[in-house]
């Protein structure tokens, strides 16, 4: 049977629990109970369970934002689970919080600030939350603005905090439109301005050295929701429109990057940071019960989540240690070999009569359509072929764009203002090596799907 699933490194946690054992030996023996052998049965019940799972760890999942976590980030977060360390207070997590405290200054020093405020959270919804929270502290009138393509979260996130919100105008590209939004900002109000650097859906930068220019000439607050594309500022391969971009983010009033979506870590990690540390005045509170083992930052004094999981900081931080931000590094590397591999695939699928396509990809996105006779008719093909993929075992994804995205033949008749394309995020660093293999399943399920006369 193919071993598609690594467990050799299990005897490294191993030895590495020994090792975190020593640390404990002055205390008195204590052995926690040997382990109910139900609970091995119940085991194998969750293996069972789990095989219901499209296969996010294989080269051929090439559908949605799903990356696996490096061993070394699961080992880590393993080993951690063994003290299970909580970082909202050093009482409760003093070596994770401070691992928190350096993994995150690399993070905010790859992108350029070196005095900032920041800290983990569960995700992208709750460091976006803080950073629109904090926007709001300092204007709760002023409204924030996003594109239409920014993750809808923002929407949601404005209305928790009971603040106002518009969206703006996309670009043929998915960007913001700079038309549509200097109207915006003409008729007055703007507090915030959200940038996002790397759509969810098609991985679209927004133009943030013009978005900058604006800042100075309104005078609203810049946040850059970089969630999933944050890290591509240490790629080399960007387009000098997206490096420019990137360049600029340290200009940014507040930043948010996901460590679980391009960053190799498992689920429950996010991060936000804030280029001015003062807004920390904002988390400001007085817990009765948590802040007594030193006067240094706890970090439940800066993060409006309390209990966190330690071991989300240790696992980032032994990340780094392995992996470090820098250009050039085997991380970036990583992240270069997937835009490269989006960017092959965009040009084979344009070369292909039978497809039609969208811009090409910014990041490591990309998405396409069959060529039909009208949209509602390439919308039902892509669902067909997204079926028919799935059963040779290439696992795309489906979405639904605007058809202003596509490079629509005339004949085309446009029915339907969206569009139901197949996308494709080709976020692992394999991605590239199996390329031949993704091309040949596409073509095998084109042959197998696709009308084959088109005249
Ligand atoms: C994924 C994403 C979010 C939401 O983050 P979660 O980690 O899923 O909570 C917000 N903004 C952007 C641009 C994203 O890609």
């Amino acid at each position: 049977m193919a071993n598609n699933l690594e467990t050799d490194s299990l005897k490294v946690l191993i030895a590495a629990l020994e090792k975190l054992n020593t640390g404990f030996s002055d205390l008195k023996p204590f052995s926690a109970p040997a382990l109910d052998p139900a609970a091995a049965t119940v085991l194998m019940q969750v293996a069972d369970r789990m095989q219901d799972n499209y296969p996010y760890f294989h080269p051929l999942y090439a559908g949605q934002m799903l990356k696996p976590p490096h061993p070394v980030a699961r080992l880590a977060y393993m080993l951690a689970m063994w003290i299970n360390p909580n970082n909202h207070a050093l009482d409760g997590g003093k070596a994770s919080s401070q691992m928190e405290k350096e993994a995150v200054a690399e993070i905010a020093h790859m992108f350029g600030w070196d005095t900032f405020l920041g800290h983990l959270t569960s995700g992208g919804t709750m460091a976006n939350l803080e950073a629109l929270w904090v926007s709001g502290r300092l204007d709760p009138t002023g409204t924030i603005l996003a594109s239409r393509q920014a993750h809808y979260t923002h929407s949601r996130i404005s209305a928790v905090l009971n603040l106002k919100f518009e969206s703006v105008a996309n670009d043929l590209y998915g960007r913001m439109d700079l038309q549509a939004l200097q109207e915006r900002l003409d008729q007055g109000g703007v507090g915030t301005l959200v940038a996002t650097l790397g759509t969810t859906a098609t991985g679209s930068i927004d133009p943030l050295p013009e978005l900058l220019r604006l800042r100075d000439q309104y005078g609203f607050r810049l946040h850059v929701d970089s969630a999933y594309g944050g890290y591509f500022r240490l790629a080399g391969n960007l387009s000098p429109q997206t490096a420019r971009a990137f360049e600029c983010v340290s200009e940014a009033d507040s930043i948010v990057v996901d460590p679980h979506k391009h960053g190799l870590q498992p689920y429950g990690c996010g991060c936000v940071l804030f280029r001015d540390p003062s807004v920390g005045r904002f988390y400001k509170h007085d817990s009765p019960y948590t802040y007594f083992s030193s006067s240094e930052l706890h970090l439940g004094e800066i993060s409006l989540e309390c209990s966190r999981a330690g071991a989300t900081a240790v696992g980032l931080w032994a990340t780094h240690k392995l992996l470090p931000l820098v250009p050039g590094g085997e991380f970036a590397v990583g992240l270069e070999s997937g835009r490269n591999a989006a960017l092959s695939l965009w040009q084979k699928i344009q070369a292909d009569p039978r497809f039609v396509v969208a811009f090409p990809p910014e990041l490591d996105i990309i998405f396409w359509v069959p060529r039909a006779a009208s949209v509602s008719a390439a919308s039902e093909l892509s669902r067909h072929f997204f079926a028919a993929a799935e059963q040779k075992h290439l696992y795309l994804a489906l979405a639904n764009l605007p058809v202003e995205f596509f490079n629509l033949p005339a004949e085309m008749l446009p029915d339907s203002p969206t569009i139901t394309c197949l996308r494709s995020v080709l976020m692992k660093p394999e991605h590239l090596t199996w390329l031949a293999d993704i091309w040949t399943l596409i073509q095998q399920v084109a042959a197998e799907v696709l009308p084959a006369d088109l005249d």
